[in-house]
């Protein structure tokens, strides 16, 4: 028996591959009342997935109706509906029901949710998503503010927008994308940034039905968007994530900087818009119409601190109210959490509390030591970045099924990496991390443990496919 915590891609790409496996005892867990993970929870103004339609699609479900080249929120959300009906999921999905708790006794994982309910399972996937927990700004009269307050992922549809005025505080891809959809609607819309970000010129085109029809043909799709080849350009991207001098990195930075020099007019406003870091310290924003938006007559870009929030507006730190009827909180997530705020104890009363008490880790992203039968999917130091997760997912799913086909034979009751495994595994990989221009590009971001140490994975896409491949089986603790 099979429990998946999460019903978002990852979670829903468990149960399509368990029953590939003939494994049917399953129940995926959902806290809320619709699949869908990020894609559900987050519906603000302009949302849209800045990695490929057709690459943003689980591999053996492609999608020939994408409108266009990115895809929106809406769709997407959409579109993992559709798979789950598809592939008869329903029947597996509890809605409602939130784990609070996870213990490994006598050989099971036995469950415990907010509801009442428990259950109990020989393995737990944990697909609960990396950037689900909002972390709001410790400014201080939030509560003060008489007009409309909330975080991206809350967005509030009730509130009117057109012709307001209204401010965005943050400028990571969020932000931006809120941004770029609300210039033109907005009375005045204000950009708080607190950190220039660099920005990648992209287009996004709509597809034409003639162009979807023919998707339709699998063989027409793949040479269109160039599986393989695209794969290479994301091995490339991890190339330059590691090494500045690498084609990928030249050929971003400069791609990156021509957008500003070119795309902005005002060499005052320029300047404001030009980040004090390399490209790709912090996630790169792949945008095609930011610096369109910025310059839009009723936009401006606040670049002064913010002191607090009054009841009007925002004042700022030159003394400044910025008067207001709709503020936006595009700050960003809480990175760390992964499973919790549930509790799990594993094998002899280890918590994850106790594993986890410096900084989340995994061996591989995938299994921790004495948490037998706990795999994760997109779980802390796998890969994240500029292409798509769905993929990672995927790669990560082959190396569970491989220790699921273990169990399943019998070969063992439980099986887990070795301490020294993960203990090797972390010092290897926040050694390579600090390598990474995520370290060395002069910037804080998300990407950075509570030590300051970028907490993804820092070596190529390629290195990753290889390790995901075959698990190597002396690393994995197999007890019978
Ligand atoms: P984020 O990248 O963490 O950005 C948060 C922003 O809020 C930053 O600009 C940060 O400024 C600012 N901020 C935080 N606290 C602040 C404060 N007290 N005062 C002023 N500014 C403050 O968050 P996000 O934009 O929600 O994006 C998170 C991640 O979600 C992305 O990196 C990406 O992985 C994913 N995402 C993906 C897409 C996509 O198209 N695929 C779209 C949206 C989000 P500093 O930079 O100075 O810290």
């Amino acid at each position: 028996r099979v429990a998946v915590l999460g019903a978002g891609m990852a979670g829903l790409l468990a149960g399509i591959k368990l029953q590939e496996m003939g494994i049917r005892d399953v129940t995926i867990y959902e806290k809320a009342d619709r699949v869908g993970g990020t894609w559900r929870e987050n519906t603000y103004p302009g949302l849209t997935c800045d990695v490929p339609s057709h690459h943003y699609t689980y591999s053996f479900e492609r999608n020939p109706d994408w409108t266009r080249h990115l895809p929106p929120g809406p769709e997407i959300q959409a579109y993992f509906e559709r798979v789950c009906v598809k592939y008869g999921l329903e029947a597996q999905l509890r809605f409602g029901e939130k784990a609070t708790h996870a213990e490994f006794l006598d050989g099971r994982w036995q469950l415990r949710f907010e509801s009442g309910h428990a259950d109990s399972a020989d393995v737990l996937i944990a697909a609960t998503g990396v950037l689900h927990r909002p972390r709001l700004p410790n400014i201080s009269g939030m509560d003060a503010f008489k007009g409309d307050l909330f975080h991206s992922a809350r967005w509030d549809h009730t509130v009117p927008l057109e012709g307001r005025r209204i401010g965005v505080i943050g400028s990571g891809s969020t932000g931006v994308q809120i941004i770029s959809a609300l210039a033109g609607l907005a009375g005045l819309i204000e950009h708080y940034q607190r950190t220039a970000q660099w920005i990648m010129p992209t287009e996004n085109g709509y597809y034409s039905e003639a162009e979807r029809e023919a998707f339709r043909d699998p063989a027409v799709l793949a040479a269109a968007m160039d599986f393989e080849g695209y794969n290479a350009g994301v091995d490339a991207y991890t190339q330059a994530i590691i090494d500045e001098n690498s084609d990928g990195a030249r050929y971003m930075a400069d791609a990156c900087l021509q957008n500003l020099e070119q795309g902005v007019a005002d060499p005052e406003l320029r300047e404001r818009l030009r980040p004090d870091h390399r490209p790709l310290c912090k996630r790169l924003i792949f945008s095609p119409d930011y610096y369109q938006a910025i310059q839009h007559p009723q936009a401006r870009l606040v670049t002064e601190g913010i002191d607090r929030i009054e009841a009007a507006g925002i004042r700022t730190v030159d003394g400044e109210l910025h008067a207001l009827d709709l503020i936006v909180l595009a700050t960003g997530f809480h990175a760390d959490t992964f499973m919790r705020p549930m509790t799990m104890t594993g094998r002899n009363g280890v918590d994850l509390e106790t594993l986890w008490a410096d900084h989340p880790k995994a061996y591989l992203a995938i299994t921790m030591p004495d948490f037998p039968n706990l795999f994760m999917l997109n779980g802390p130091n796998g890969p994240v970045g500029n292409f798509s997760l769905i993929d990672i997912a995927e790669h990560q799913w082959g190396y569970i099924s491989q220790l699921l086909e273990r169990l399943r034979a019998g070969d063992a009751m439980e099986i887990c990496c070795s301490k020294d495994a993960l203990e090797t595994f972390e010092n290897e990989r926040s050694e390579a991390a600090k390598k990474t221009v995520w370290y060395t590009g002069g910037c804080h971001s998300w990407y950075l443990d509570a030590r300051g140490i970028p907490a993804s994975w820092p070596w190529t896409y390629s290195r990753f496919v290889e390790r995901m491949a075959t698990p190597n089986w002396a690393d994995l603790e197999l007890v019978c």
